[in-house]
């Protein structure tokens, strides 16, 4: 029954009504969000039938194959949100350089980041693919933003979120005052508020790796699985589950819903990679929103939110979740001494500035 369920937009202006100075403009770049959510939402529903399938025969600024899908979710993004006048600028995963708002929009005092569609690559075997998003304040409002402009640590977020689309579409968002989810009911096209104040268990039994990597990880990622898998008879004293699911967004729901740990390590099949997960429109709305919901997420060295991002594309390595089972993974690099003799993340500038 919608009688008794809040809407995303009356939950919004409750949420605002807390902040007596808010001019509202953030709640309007969420609801076009989610305009957007609801849009991607009903392409995918159509799946074969709208002829969305399939690769394209481009390749994004990652080197990555774009799907058909990637394409068209990233438009919708970029159409709905440029003609807004709330936005400065936007930066998503298939773009190379910043999208600037066109001349003939006003400019805002947001900037809006993107990974349009997640998990792409699952699309053809029809498993849960979503969209995350940030939201920053343009560092000057009214001017079009520019690359620098985005790389703030993802503490200074306003709004982080993202959508999955799974069994059903739900919506998944903090404003920095806890987290909470919204299910779309697809005959009114609203998403209603379904879970509020979303909370990660500070324990797990459920981690999730791509085990495939395993010779290339690095000592405390190697000991920290070792004794998960060991279970009842090893040093965690119970056995453990694992889960694996290529999606970033999917995993992320999984463990706001009932719990567990991700890693995504750094490790040495690549060098010239730091990790896999993009830190601006990906690990940096993860970390916002498991911090929110009582968890934890770093690199295995550093917090997420604290590092201050050098490039758009940037990846970093992430391990996140139950506040214990990452808290003991640091603890494991901490010891460890060959991390300690290796150089810092990037270089010799390191992974942080002054002043972060
Ligand atoms: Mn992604
Ligand atoms: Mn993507």
């Amino acid at each position: 029954m919608v009688a008794h369920r809040t809407t995303l937009a009356r939950f919004l202006i409750e949420q605002r009504s807390h902040h007596p100075g808010a001019s509202g403009e953030l709640n309007a770049v969420i609801l076009d969000v989610a305009l957007v959510c609801k849009a991607i939402s009903k392409r995918i529903a159509y799946g074969a039938l709208g002829g969305v399938l399939g690769a394209e025969p481009t390749t994004n600024v990652q080197g990555e194959t774009q799907q058909k899908l990637d394409v068209l979710a990233n438009e919708v993004f970029l159409k709905v949100n440029e003609r807004s006048g709330l936005l400065a600028g936007m930066v998503s995963e298939e773009l190379d350089d910043p999208h600037p708002i066109p001349p003939q929009y006003p400019r805002g005092k947001y900037l809006l980041v993107f990974d349009p569609l997640d998990g792409s690559s699952n699309i053809d075997v029809n498993v849960s693919v979503g969209s995350i998003f940030s939201v920053l304040r343009a560092p000057e409002p009214g001017r079009d933003a520019v690359a620098a402009d985005f790389l703030q640590p993802g503490s200074r977020q306003v709004c982080a979120g993202y959508a999955i689309y799974g069994p059903s579409t739900v919506l998944v968002l903090s404003v920095g005052t806890g987290v909470h989810a919204f299910t779309l009911d697809p005959e009114l096209g609203e998403f209603l508020l379904t879970r509020r104040d979303l909370a990660i268990p500070e324990t797990a039994s459920e981690f999730a790796i791509n085990a495939s990597n395993r010779r290339f990880w690095e000592p405390p990622v190697r000991r920290y699985v070792d004794e998960c898998l060991a279970g009842r008879s090893g040093p965690r004293g119970k056995d453990y589950n694992m889960r694996w699911v290529a999606s970033a967004v999917a995993e992320l729901h999984r463990i706001l819903t009932r719990g567990g740990v991700f890693l995504y390590p750094r490790d040495t099949k690549d060098p010239a990679r730091a990790g896999r997960l993009r830190l601006l429109y990906e690990a940096s709305p993860i970390a916002f929103l498991v911090e929110q919901a009582g968890g934890r997420a770093g690199t295995g060295r550093h917090r997420i939110l604290d590092v201050l991002p050098e490039g758009l594309h940037q990846r970093i390595p992430l391990v996140f979740g139950a506040r214990d089972e990452v808290e003991r993974i640091e603890q494991m690099y901490a010891g460890d001494p060959d991390a300690h003799s290796r150089p810092p993340l990037f270089g010799n500038r390191g992974l942080f500035r002054a002043g972060t």
